[in-house]
């Protein structure tokens, strides 16, 4: 009998992670010995905390809000993705230590490569629309990926200017109010505000005006955001933010469980259900 392994995912609120229910579908399916839980750790708590998770031999943890920044200082060790992002959403745990990474810029990456086959990131034009924590994972990405200009617009314009030290070269910060303007220059459009998702008001942009760029979206309640339906029924290609979200708790399921668990339609409708 293989040990069981115990893992989780940190945040508070928690109750409603789709983490737990991603993770115990890929337990079930591959008949592993383990199980991933949903822990509830107030802010004020977090060193006690996750102590307690070392204590009770854990094997590692996904990190969500509002603890992706604190948990950096109470990593032993955090990689050179986690450390550009400025964020740890996996944990790994050796030998009572803590070793920090970020997988959501290889599940926005991944969701595009599987669900936009002919799209090429390289020598691209992105505009990337917000600049809260998911935006650092996107432009990382776009980056890695070789896009030529990213041109990110935000309300806080401050926050959009901090992003942008990613590589001042590449990116360009417009005037949330001309987000318009620049729609006929990029191949590659993303919201990753909070705009669009359920109880929000929606994304107010003029998406008709775009001709040949692939429009996508990380908000996944609703599945198909105001952004996406204007776009489909412009006849514009779409990617919709579920993918990101399941391609990002792959490596977590993979350091943990030693198995590379594969995203499929039943899993997405498990998720969406
Ligand atoms: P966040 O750090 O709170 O950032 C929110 C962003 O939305 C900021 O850029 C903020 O602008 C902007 N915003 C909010 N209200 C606005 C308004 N009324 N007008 C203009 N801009 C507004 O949140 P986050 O963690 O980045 O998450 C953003 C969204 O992405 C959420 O819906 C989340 O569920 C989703 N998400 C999806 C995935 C996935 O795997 N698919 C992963 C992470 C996040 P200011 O800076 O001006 O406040």
């Amino acid at each position: 009998m293989t040990d069981f392994i115990k893992t989780g995912v940190i945040g508070h609120p928690i109750a409603h992670s789709k983490s737990p229910l991603i993770h115990n579908y890929w337990i079930n399916k591959y008949r592993l010995n383990g199980t991933y839980k949903a822990i509830d750790i107030h802010p004020d708590n977090l060193q006690n905390g996750v102590g307690a998770l070392i204590n009770e031999g854990y094997s590692g943890f996904n990190v969500t809000i509002p603890h992706k920044i604190a948990i950096m200082a109470l990593c032993d060790e955090i990689d050179d993705l986690a450390r550009e992002i400025g964020a740890v959403n996996t944990v790994t745990i050796k030998n009572g230590k803590l070793y920090g990474t970020n997988t959501d810029a290889y599940g926005f990456v991944q969701n595009i490569k599987a669900n936009a086959t002919d799209f090429d990131f390289t020598g691209q034009n992105a505009l990337v629309l917000g600049a809260g924590g998911a935006a650092n994972a996107v432009v990382y990405a776009l980056l890695q990926e070789g896009a030529a200009q990213i041109i990110i617009t935000n309300r806080t314009k401050e926050k959009a200017q901090k992003l942008a030290q990613l590589n001042p070269d590449k990116i360009k910060i417009i005037d949330w109010d001309l987000r318009n303007n620049v729609l006929d220059d990029v191949g590659i459009i993303i919201n990753t505000t909070s705009l669009g998702m359920t109880k929000n008001p929606p994304l107010n942009i003029d998406i008709s005006k775009t001709q040949n760029a692939l429009v996508t979206d990380i908000v996944y309640a609703p599945l198909y955001t105001d952004l996406l339906k204007v776009a489909r029924n412009n006849g514009i290609k779409t990617v919709t933010g579920i993918g990101m979200l399941l391609h990002q708790a792959r490596p977590g399921f993979k350091l943990w469980n030693g198995v590379v668990p594969s995203v499929t339609k039943e899993l997405e409708d498990l998720v969406l259900s």
